[in-house]
């Protein structure tokens, strides 16, 4: 770790990972806000960074670049992108600033041959979604990172498939951190119920840990799920966790719970990892509320913040 005063994360003993194969991370990435904030949720993913060590690099699957391709971040020297409004400025001057690794993305071009990816040399950068999570997971910001698109136009089978054509890059140091939300409808966030969940959130959001722990492999049947309209209006926080649950199922693993909760009652905050050992096999994740501070719901619609 970085030496950044971090409290212990008692919650998480692990001993480390796999030798020989980087671990896997989806994380509930939340509020912006997060990125400023220690609470177990930030204390869970530092947890997962510290259990990962100094990986060869980072490839980040992030909800937010969810654009009709799929595409690679292939640039030297990525930007730190703040894509979101409504929210401090503090926050607008948080920066990460991992270098690039022009060859892990043509790794991962090779990896997910015959499926056409695109090398991005000038467009994207690392965005929220992956240097919310990162700032924590990956203080020190001196791991190469590389962001994947989310292809808007594809359905899970496609991103479960892409998943499990990535999972060989674990072999060759390359952590994957998949940035999203199981369960995410800002236009029905609640800001009076910071930890909170409505009943069909936390419905579909222990489906989903069913699924995923059971049969990663039949990620897709969630999409028949009947609270699946509400908890993915659009499917972008959700779908990076097909990664997650492709790279299981090509591994023969099922993803361990690393903590989960709620936010605002219509976000679940449930993260899930591959390949992190932890000696106690006991329960992961519980402890105290989240302090997450809402943006000012005054200033911008809950739906236009772009969380
Ligand atoms: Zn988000």
């Amino acid at each position: 770790m970085a030496g950044d005063g971090a409290p212990p994360a008692g919650e998480h003993p692990y001993a480390g990972h796999v030798e020989g194969l980087a671990p896997v991370a989806f994380l509930g990435h939340g509020n912006p806000m997060n990125a400023l904030e220690r609470n177990r949720f930030t204390e869970a993913w530092r947890a997962f960074g510290a259990a990962a060590g100094r990986p060869r690099a980072i490839l980040a699957v992030s909800a937010h670049w969810f654009v009709d391709a799929t595409a690679v971040t292939a640039m030297a020297r990525p930007r730190t992108i703040h894509d979101f409004y409504g929210f401090p400025d503090e926050l607008f001057a948080v920066e990460y600033p991992a270098p690039g690794s022009p060859e892990v993305a043509a790794e991962v071009v090779a990896a997910l041959s015959p499926r056409w990816v695109g090398l991005d040399h000038d467009s994207w950068g690392i965005d929220h979604g992956t240097w919310s999570v990162l700032v924590h997971a990956f203080p020190a910001a001196d791991v190469p990172v590389v962001q994947l698109s989310v292809h808007a136009g594809q359905p899970v089978e496609y991103h479960l498939e892409l998943g499990n054509r990535l999972a060989p890059l674990r072999r060759e140091g390359v952590v994957v951190v998949a940035s999203g939300n199981v369960v995410h409808n800002l236009r029905l966030l609640d800001w009076s119920r910071p930890d909170g969940a409505f009943d069909w959130a936390t419905r579909f959001d222990q489906a989903a840990r069913r699924q995923l722990v059971d049969d990663p492999a039949g990620l897709a049947a969630l999409a028949g799920h009947r609270d699946f309209a509400l908890a993915a209006p659009t499917p972008d926080h959700f779908l990076p966790l097909a990664y997650l649950a492709g790279m299981a199922a090509a591994d023969g693993e099922r993803p361990a719970p690393l903590v989960d909760g709620y936010a605002y009652g219509s976000l679940s905050m449930a993260c899930y990892t591959l390949g992190v050992v932890t000696p106690t096999g006991g329960p992961q994740g519980e402890g105290g509320a989240p302090s997450a501070i809402p943006a000012d719901p005054t200033s911008v619609p809950p739906g236009e913040t772009h969380l």
